[in-house]
């Protein structure tokens, strides 16, 4: 009963519970929407203490991907999937390529990718068992690392937050600092050194701030400074519940514009308090968005220029949240869940037609 209570409550289409003990499967697939399009998003694999906590995880997770997806502007839908597990001790073939037959089994409706404790060796191995995977290699098809294309998403939103709140989208001479020199981190460092940035970064790793240092020339500061540097625009590409009680007094920057998902800890209370202080948030599942399109793009035949194209028109999707922020007077981080909810009413309407053309082009 609660779990049905719980699907309501949040919105869920479907909730597929699979369960192959001779190869010691136990995963859950979440289908939140499939208003847009198919529910897309990554595989977590875990070891959750309990069922309870992989369903909450799942539910939350899939229903983050309808909104982000939705607000990219894409024909997606969301959907996520959970493998209750050890990575490195209980991943096996067999495993993943049950876990590939009940993707399959959905017919679509759900499309998976790598997430935390699964890459893109083990979505090959589901390949063999369903077409409804992204996140492979160039070699089947797939896009290859998305770090650089989410990088780029990342410095359209933040030459829009810049432009909005600063008047000028230029970033030259703009100070920028950022917490994580890893994948997409360091890409931002060079794709903001080349627009003329000045740019500040810190890593918890030595080779990650001496490759950004040595290659693109960032000014290395202390992993406990970097969000205290006095600069234009924090980008926040480490992990997540950054934006906190302890960080937000401390910040000087006027915006926050940073690639790491789930950057506020509690969303409502600390995306108020940045609000409050007049720091404009960029909130992460619009700017972020990058890695989506890249494997979007998988679906219809990928083309990493097509990628991002896509990708540079965050900026454009930046600009309507904060617009929309504007004027109904709420936070960006509110604006942002408005706007996406309002592309899922308005398209609900349209469903069947666009989903029967778009399905039978993708992966055909
Ligand atoms: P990554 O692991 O390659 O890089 C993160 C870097 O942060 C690492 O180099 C790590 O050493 C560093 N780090 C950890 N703790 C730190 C600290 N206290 N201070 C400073 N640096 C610290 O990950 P990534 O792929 O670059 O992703 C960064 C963030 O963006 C993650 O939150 C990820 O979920 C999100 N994201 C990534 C993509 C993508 O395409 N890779 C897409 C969407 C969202």
């Amino acid at each position: 009963m609660e779990i049905f209570q719980q699907m309501t409550g949040m919105g869920h289409e479907r909730v597929l519970f699979c369960s192959s003990p001779e190869v010691g499967l136990q995963a859950i697939i979440a289908v939140h929407s499939t208003v847009l399009g198919p529910g897309l998003g990554g595989v977590r694999m875990r070891p959750y203490e309990s069922v309870d906590e992989a369903l909450t995880d799942v539910l939350r997770l899939s229903r983050g991907m309808t909104y982000k997806a939705a607000a990219a502007g894409l024909n997606l839908g969301g959907g996520k999937a959970v493998i209750i597990g050890d990575p490195a001790r209980d991943k096996s073939e067999a495993m993943l390529r049950a876990f590939g037959r009940y993707v399959e089994s959905l017919g679509g409706l759900y499309i998976t990718a790598e997430d935390s404790g699964t890459g893109m060796e083990d979505m090959e191995v589901i390949l063999q068992e369903t077409r409804w995977v992204t996140g492979v290699s160039p070699a089947h098809g797939g896009g290859g690392d998305p770090s650089p294309v989410t990088a780029f998403g990342v410095l359209q939103g933040i030459k829009a937050a810049v432009k909005w709140h600063l008047d000028s989208d230029s970033l030259t001479g703009r100070a920028v600092a950022i917490q994580g020199l890893g994948n997409v981190g360091y890409h931002l460092a060079s794709y903001l050194k080349k627009e003329g940035a000045k740019v500040f970064g810190a890593d918890t790793r030595k080779e990650m701030t001496e490759r950004a240092s040595s290659e693109v020339g960032v000014e290395i500061v202390p992993p406990d400074e970097i969000l205290k540097v006095e600069c234009d625009v924090v980008a926040p590409c480490a992990f997540g519940a950054i934006l906190n009680d302890k960080s937000i007094p401390e910040l000087r920057c006027k915006v926050v514009a940073g690639a790491a998902n789930n950057q506020l800890e509690d969303e409502e209370r600390h995306g108020r308090a940045l609000h409050e202080r007049g720091i404009l948030y960029a909130p992460d599942f619009v700017i972020n968005a990058g890695g989506l399109i890249n494997v979007y793009n998988e679906l219809t035949g990928y083309n990493r220029d097509r990628a991002m194209r896509m990708a540079q028109g965050i900026y454009g999707n930046m600009m309507r949240i904060f617009e929309t922020a504007r004027a109904q007077s709420v936070p960006t981080y509110v604006a942002a869940d408005r706007v996406a909810e309002q592309r899922v009413d308005q398209l609900n309407g349209m469903r069947a037609m666009q989903w029967s053309r778009m399905i039978r082009n993708l992966r055909n």
